[in-house]
């Protein structure tokens, strides 16, 4: 399957300077954005492998896990997701979806997740009928997915390439797929000790590969927190460009876009592209009427 999706220009936001936006959000109604890209090698090699399940582990709210129980689905193989909260807490639309695609949901529990995920992983062996994947799709097989982003459509001639990161495997496809007179500019949605950039280095194919950077001024406090200025930010993007952003991922990469360039971040001649990497479904777990569209 060959997809492309649709570059718009952003206007207001730069009379000089071309801004443009991938709008990888309209790929599909379920596995929006760059969760396909991300997952699509994986699946790949859980059938090559032969096996019947996948499985991964994600939060209540995970794009990933909708993503990868709508893609195993398609692909006619079981899901599980392993879940960080606990079975008796209220389920979320995200999870509720997950299961309507036919995702078994296992509930760690919101303490030792990590270590419980790690015991699950340590007693998989190589004759197991699941192949796992790492929370939220972090790991090279994902990045060499992601890569295809930026090699399937025509984003080589950009000066800048910004993303939202989140485990940061997008942008190490990115910056793997790039070519060397480009910058490439990650934002984390999270607030992160530090971590991020081991991770993302971690999946670089090429050590030597240009250098990115990340800014770790967008998070707006944390992973999935907002406040009133995005809100009014979301509803103004509306409004003027109709385009659609979420609180968790997009809305701080484009604010951030926003403010860079009337901080003069960028040459006054640079073009821009910024990946609008999907996933509205965050929006959901705010009050009806709070954004516009
Ligand atoms: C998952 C997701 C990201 C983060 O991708 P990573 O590869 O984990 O950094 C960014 N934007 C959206 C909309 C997402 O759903």
């Amino acid at each position: 399957m060959h997809i492309k999706p649709y570059i718009q220009s952003i206007l207001s936001f730069s009379p000089s300077q071309k801004v443009d936006l991938l709008r990888l959000d309209l790929l599909h109604p379920i596995v929006s954005g760059n969760k396909f890209y991300k997952l699509r090698f994986y699946i790949k090699a859980a059938i090559e492998n032969g096996v019947s399940k996948v499985a991964s582990f994600g939060g209540p709210y995970s794009n990933h896990i909708v993503a990868l129980a709508f893609t195993a689905k398609e692909a006619g193989l079981k899901s599980i997701g392993y879940i960080r909260t606990n079975a008796d807490e209220p389920t979320t639309p995200s999870l509720a979806e997950a299961k309507h695609y036919g995702m078994e949901l296992v509930y760690l529990g919101r303490t030792d997740f990590q270590s419980k995920k790690a015991s699950i992983l340590e007693t998989s062996d190589a004759k197991s009928d699941t192949y796992f994947i790492d929370e939220g799709g972090y790991g090279s097989i994902g990045a060499k997915g992601a890569a295809t982003i930026f090699t399937e459509n025509d984003t080589a001639h950009y000066d800048y390439i910004v993303c939202a990161v989140g485990t940061g495997t997008m942008l190490a496809g990115c910056i793997n797929a790039a070519s060397p007179n480009q910058k490439i500019i990650g934002i984390p949605v999270l607030k992160n000790e530090g971590s991020i950039e081991s991770e993302i280095n971690a999946l670089l194919l090429d050590k030597n590969n240009q250098p990115y950077t990340l800014l770790n001024q967008f998070h707006q406090g944390g992973y999935a927190k907002t406040n009133p200025t995005m809100i009014d930010f979301m509803n103004r993007l509306w409004d003027t460009e109709k385009i659609p952003t979420d609180i968790v991922y997009t809305s701080k990469l484009l604010f951030g876009v926003e403010q860079l360039i009337q901080e003069n971040y960028f040459e006054k001649e640079a073009s821009i592209l910024v990946v609008h990497s999907g996933g509205l479904q965050g929006n959901r777990s705010l009050p009806v009427g709070t954004l516009r569209f």
